[in-house]
Order: C-alpha cells, then structure tokens, then sequence
C-alpha cells in the first residue's frame, strides 16, 4: 500500500460510518467507548504502559523510553498481522480516548502496511516523517468520537457541551465545535446515514432534555 498524496477525507468518514453499521444499536452513542471499537477487529489489542510495567515488571519510565512516547503508540507485528495499542493511564481522561481514537485510525485507515518499519510513536519523529498519516489519523479519531452530523442533530451549542458528551479534552472540544461552526447547514450522504444509525441515541438524548 501506498502512502496517499493528500487526506481521504470521504475513505475516512466512510470507514467510521462502517464501524459504527457493524456497532450493536445500543453501542451507537457518545460517548463512544473504546473497547467496542476494537472488539470489532480480531487483530488488535489494547493496553496500558501500566498493565504492560506489571506484567513485564519494567518501570513505567522504561516503558514510555522504550516506546519513544508519553501518551502512546501503535506496534504491529507483520508476520501475525497483529496490532497493539499502547497508552499512558495517567493521562486526562479526554487525552486517554483521543489516543487511543488516534492509535485505531491508524488501524483502521492500514497506515501500518504503508510505512516501513512496525511501531507508530505519537510524540517523535513520526510526526514529521509521516504528517499525512498524522492528519488522517486525527481526523478519524476526530469524526469517530465527536461525530459532526450526530452533533448538530443534537442541536449542540457549546464546546462544553462537546467535551462532556463525547469525553474530549477542553481543547479537542474547542476544535471540534470550531469545525462544527464552519461546517454550516449542508447535509451530505455521509450525515444522512450518521444521523441513521445514531436515530435511536439521539431520540433517546433529546428526550431527557
Ligand atoms: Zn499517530
């Protein structure tokens, strides 16, 4: 696989409208919970540098020195064709699901097929070698925890708002309430089957209003 020439934004969106189809209809609501996310591939796990320090009775520091980052990574073996996700449990709660969002639109979206070697750090060298498949990864996580269409069907008016229902950080809200603003009223495909699949949770949500 080649790495693309700009970001596929409709390949993304598409790919989250896909993962959210295959959700059970009670796991389609925000905020969305991680470890749904990934019970849906049988090639990926995730863990914690914590978890990871017990078992393999390694300091914390050692772990986050040997993964070349604080917050997290991504390994993935070629020969089992296997993912693990690896995350920092001390991090905020909001950081803790945009890495890990982050970390499974790499997956998701094949990055790992698409550069050499196995190992996606977040805080290094990847950033500037890889700034593509950064961006892409971020839109995913992006669209995935805070879906725009489900947004706006909620009549959502605050990035408090935001951060509370889809469990992001105070500046990952920010951002995406300025996207939601500058999106404006159109309405694709894309957010007509968003809106679809979510009819259920946002019924349910405005109900309690
Ligand atoms: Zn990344």
């Amino acid at each position: 696989m080649q790495i693309p020439q700009k970001i596929r934004y409709r390949y993304i969106e598409n790919q989250v409208l896909k993962i959210f189809t295959k959700l059970p209809a009670e796991k389609r609501r925000l905020p969305v919970n991680m470890n749904d996310i990934v019970g849906l591939r049988n090639d990926c796990v995730i863990t914690t540098y914590q978890e990871f320090s017990v078992q393999f009775k390694i300091p914390v520091s050692k772990v986050i020195k040997l993964n070349e980052s604080v917050s997290g990574c991504l390994h993935y073996d070629p020969e089992s064709r296997h993912y693990i996700i690896m995350y920092n449990k001390r991090a905020c709660e909001g950081r803790k699901n945009w890495t890990q969002a982050h970390e499974l639109g790499h997956v998701f979206l094949g990055h790992s097929l698409m550069i050499e070697g196995s190992h996606i750090a977040e805080d290094d060298i990847y950033f500037s070698r890889y700034p593509l498949l950064e961006k892409e990864a971020d839109y995913f996580a992006s669209i995935l925890l805070a879906p725009p269409p489900v947004l706006k069907a909620l009549h959502i008016h605050s990035e408090d708002e935001i951060r509370c229902l889809c469990g992001l950080s105070g500046a990952a809200a920010g951002y995406q309430y300025e996207s939601l603003l500058r999106s404006g009223n159109c309405i694709t495909s894309w957010d007509h089957d968003m809106i679809h699949i979510f009819q259920s949770f946002i019924s349910s949500y405005k109900s309690k209003l």
